[in-house]
């Protein structure tokens, strides 16, 4: 029977909003809505509300971010009159504050408890949803929101023979009101994941005998729990509205300074100091963040993963089962790590054992305890601490009904698509909390519910006062999104594990990564921008008209974001602003400051004749035998920056990838030297090199030309010039978003043109020093233009956020048209400089192995003995 606390037993039959949930986020929601004017009820098959600590109530059940930060925010009075015990509170006294909190804005009056939400479907004759109730109850509402939780569906134990134990059985995550007491008994526990990892060690303080089942080794940092951390309490005190403004523009929801320190490149006294800093701390931001690169740089995140393992061999006394305690399978932070009290000194007690199910698995439960190939265990009671169908579970196992017939289920079948993990399309007026595809489980997720609530809240307002009563997010602001979550992902080593992140602890959930990674900050600063730009990606209808400012929201790759971000911090002059000789020199302190690329076999340098002397060239040889193809390379720079030196990273990583010799060759720069200058010393270069190939340790006849930028376009003219000087033979061309025509009114320009680096000005300062007005449609200078039958295939690469985006589109198609195979490689999210960035724009790696790929597959596969 439903029941709420006002006494009222018949649910309403027609509210605004129909809330899921009243957990922390339903909570606030109900508070909000209540505000705004709406009628709002809340369901929740618990019996109070709680929504997580109503149902965790294992022994050592606490929250593992700081209670000065996991707690509401959006009263400060509120704030005022509660005070924490502990650092980590326990599951009693969040539960108490979440009672606290409903009483004093009297909000269990609107919260039907006991009562589970069965099905829902979406009405559109008369734009409401229709829900129903596991009582057989209706209710119609306008607006659903389904604050359901990311953690609120257990995962029951997926081992053979589960149901047959005829022991007592407790699941972590819906533990038993009343006392449980294991004095004297043999417990077991099955799991070893956050909850396994806070209830072992207080289980073992009752139980005569423990015997743990772990199947995964998973990361743990001791919590130093104790009093509320004294520096945030005073900055809270000393600046309430600050510190929490500082929280929800942060990258994981709580203040933090963000590390530049590179774990690959620091020393190892400075390595070792960050990491037990961070370590003293008992802070999983702070052991998240002990180097710059940790989540994206497996080197990086190796020496903080063995730092780790050291802290575990040196805290359990029987090696082997230390060994068996340490994590190898994922980079640390790839699966949630845990904090905890005492875990892993546990394992020292006579009475506790750890099973390792790597080496033993389960064959199976039995009615009195549980079987491995090898042994038989009896217990009093199974403990099975086996997480939960994260995120997307609590939402498909609620059959919802779309507008177009379709299930929630279904559509999501191969893996969660949403708007800002806000909405889906087809279900229009459903909203999630803390949905897949917002950064939900990777943050404090007060910060993001309260973030998520008010966006919500905003919205709904916003529509009424619009007089709009339907909101559904359009299938191409959806798809940009699940992209742009993708992108994020692909960066970092998070998709490399196994984890609940991935779907993966559930037997046939696609493997997909459920949260976002690209931060708190940047995600709230998204959904503001969509708010800001008339809702754009949703689809709005109502009494006042339909309307759609249809769109992409985040089409930059993450990482180039950042380095825009970054460079647009610094505040620094226009590079059109400078002499050359100014712009070289930053030109060359910039270039200074990227990782080097990778390892080759050997870089020699060395001179090669040109037609108005030596000209400069740096050689690198892969590391495998020779001889190998010879790429011959031009440097980016607009003719005006740059030398042989300038992409060695760039360069490196063509090396390492196509497993060809790269010769990077100077030429003469404008202004001194203007155009033909540079195209007379590519072309001899190229000669030379064709006719030295052998000594070179090529394989001769075996010559591609290469380029970037203004590189590009000189490699491009090379292979023109080649053709009709019937020689050399040049195998192949990598034109590396070019140069290739001198026209700057194409739209890329315009679009383009300004805020991505290369900016149309800049284009126009170097073609200024290059070339006179009147030489610029020569096909030597805009290839373009030249006759482009019978020339070399190509593999050409255009950025989309380039200005010289188009020129490079209209070169690849010309070639196409004139009969030349073609290899057109749109990087998508990509700036003009992105994809040389080596190793600082990672999303620029797979762009780079298809165009090495694609070079190699034409003609420059080393020849193998
Ligand atoms: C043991 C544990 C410790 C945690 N510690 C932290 C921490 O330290 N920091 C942190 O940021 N996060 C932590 N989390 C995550 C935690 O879930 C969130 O912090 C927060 O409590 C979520 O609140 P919520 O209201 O969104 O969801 P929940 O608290 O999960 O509440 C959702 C409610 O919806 C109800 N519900 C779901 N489906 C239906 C339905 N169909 N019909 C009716 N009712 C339904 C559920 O019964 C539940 O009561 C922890 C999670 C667990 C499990």
């Amino acid at each position: 029977m439903a029941r709420s606390p006002n006494g009222s037993a018949a649910v309403p039959a027609e509210v605004d909003v129909a809330v899921v949930g009243a957990g922390f986020s339903g909570l606030y929601l109900l508070y909000k809505l209540r505000k705004l004017g709406f009628s709002a009820v809340a369901f929740d098959e618990a019996g109070d509300v709680g929504g997580t600590w109503y149902w965790n109530r294992y022994p050592g059940a606490r929250c593992d971010i700081p209670t000065t930060d996991y707690a509401y925010s959006f009263d400060p009075q509120l704030e005022q009159e509660w005070t924490w015990t502990e650092k980590y509170a326990t599951q009693p006294e969040i539960l108490a504050y979440l009672g606290h909190v409903a009483d004093r804005y009297d909000l269990r009056r609107d919260v039907w408890f006991d009562t589970r939400i069965t099905a829902a479907e979406w009405d559109e004759s008369r734009r409401q949803w229709l829900l129903r109730t596991n009582h057989d109850d209706e209710v119609r509402c306008r607006y659903y929101v389904m604050a359901s939780g990311c953690l609120s569906l257990p995962k029951t134990p997926d081992i053979e023979g589960a149901g047959r134990y005829c022991g007592e059985v407790y699941l972590t995550g819906m533990w038993p009101h009343g006392p449980v007491d294991f004095s004297g008994k043999k417990v077991a526990v099955v799991g070893t994941g956050s909850s396994g990892i806070q209830c072992i060690p207080e289980i073992a303080r009752q139980a005569a005998q423990l015997t743990v089942f772990q199947r995964t080794a998973n990361f743990s940092v001791p919590a130093h729990n104790g009093a509320p951390p004294a520096e945030r309490l005073a900055r809270l005190a000393d600046d309430r509205d600050s510190y929490r403004e500082d929280a929800r523009w942060s990258r994981g929801g709580m203040p933090a300074e963000l590390t530049e320190v590179s774990g690959v490149t620091a020393s190892d006294q400075v390595r070792r100091e960050r990491f037990e800093n961070a370590w003293r701390t008992g802070e999983l931001f702070a052991i998240l963040g002990v180097f710059s690169d940790q989540g994206i740089n497996p080197i990086a995140n190796e020496f903080v993963a063995e730092m780790i393992r050291e802290k575990i061999r040196a805290n359990v006394n029987d090696p082997d089962t230390a060994d068996a305690l340490c994590p190898m399978d994922h980079p640390f932070g790839t699966k949630r790590p845990c904090l905890d009290s005492g875990y892993f000194e546990t394992f020292n007690l006579p009475h506790v054992r750890l099973v390792d199910l790597r080496q033993k698995p389960i064959v199976t439960i039995t009615e009195a305890g549980i079987e491995l190939a090898d042994e038989s265990f009896e217990f009093d009671a199974i403990v099975f601490a086996t997480g939960f169908d994260a995120m997307t579970g609590p939402l498909v196992s609620v059959n919802i009904t779309g507008a177009n017939g379709v299930t929630l289920k279904d559509k999501w079948a191969h893996g969660p698509t949403t708007y800002l993990g806000l909405m889906t399309s087809g279900f229009p007026n459903l909203f999630m909390i803390t949905g897949p595809q917002s950064p939900s489980v990777l943050s404090n997720m007060l910060v993001s519910i309260e973030q998520h609530v008010d966006w919500v809240a905003d919205c709904l307002g916003r529509l009424r006062a619009e007089s709009l009563d339907r909101i559904e997010p359009t299938p191409l602001a959806e798809a940009g999104w699940v992209q742009h979550n993708q992108d994020c992902a692909e960066i970092t080593l998070y998709p490399r594990a196994n984890s609940w992140y991935m779907g993966a602890n559930v037997p046939g959930k696609p493997r997909v990564f459920l949260p976002y990674i690209g931060g708190v900050d940047a995600y709230r600063q998204a959904c503001q921008d969509v708010a800001e730009q008339d809702l754009m990606g949703f689809r709005l209808d109502g009494p006042a008209g339909a309307r759609c400012n249809d769109g992409v929201i985040r089409r930059i790759q993450p990482d180039v974001a950042i380095v825009l971000d970054l460079i647009a911090s610094l505040g620094l002059p226009l590079m059109e602003t400078m002499t050359a000789a100014d712009a070289r020199a930053y030109s060359d302190a910039t270039a200074a400051t990227m990782p080097p690329g990778p390892v080759v076999g050997e870089i020699t340098d060395a001179v090669l004749p040109g037609p108005a002397g030596d000209l400069g060239y740096r050689l690198y040889r892969p590391p495998s035998a020779g001889p190998h193809p010879i790429i011959a390379y031009f440097h980016g720079g607009g003719w005006v920056l740059g030398s042989q030196f300038a992409d060695e990273p760039f360069c490196r990583d063509l090396c390492v990838r196509t497993g060809a010799v790269v010769v990077s060759v100077d030429y003469r720069h404008a202004p001194e030297d203007r155009y033909p200058s540079a195209v007379d010393d590519a072309f001899a270069a190229v000669q030379w090199i064709a006719a030295n190939a052998a000594a070179l340790g090529g394989i001769p006849g075996q010559l591609a030309v290469a380029g970037w930028s203004a590189g590009g376009n000189l490699a491009a003219v090379t292979c023109q010039l080649a053709r009709d000087a019937g020689g050399p033979e040049i195998t192949s061309q990598l034109l590396l978003t070019p140069v290739t025509d001198g026209d700057r009114a194409r739209p890329s320009y315009i679009e383009n043109g300004e805020g991505f680096v290369l900016t149309a000005d800049l284009m126009g300062w170097f073609w200024d020093h290059y070339a006179d007005e009147a030489d610029r449609a020569h096909p030597t200078a805009a290839p373009l233009r030249g006759t482009l039958a019978g020339l070399p295939p190509a593999v050409v690469v255009t950025a989309e956020f380039d200005p010289l985006r188009d020129e490079g589109d209209a070169y690849a198609d010309a070639l196409a048209a004139a009969g030349v195979p073609v290899r057109h490689i749109r990087a998508r999210g990509h700036i003009h400089t992105s994809l040389t960035m080596v190793d600082a724009v990672i999303s620029g790696a797979p762009v780079r192995a298809e165009m090495a790929e694609a070079l190699s597959a034409i003609r420059l596969a080393p020849v193998r003995a």
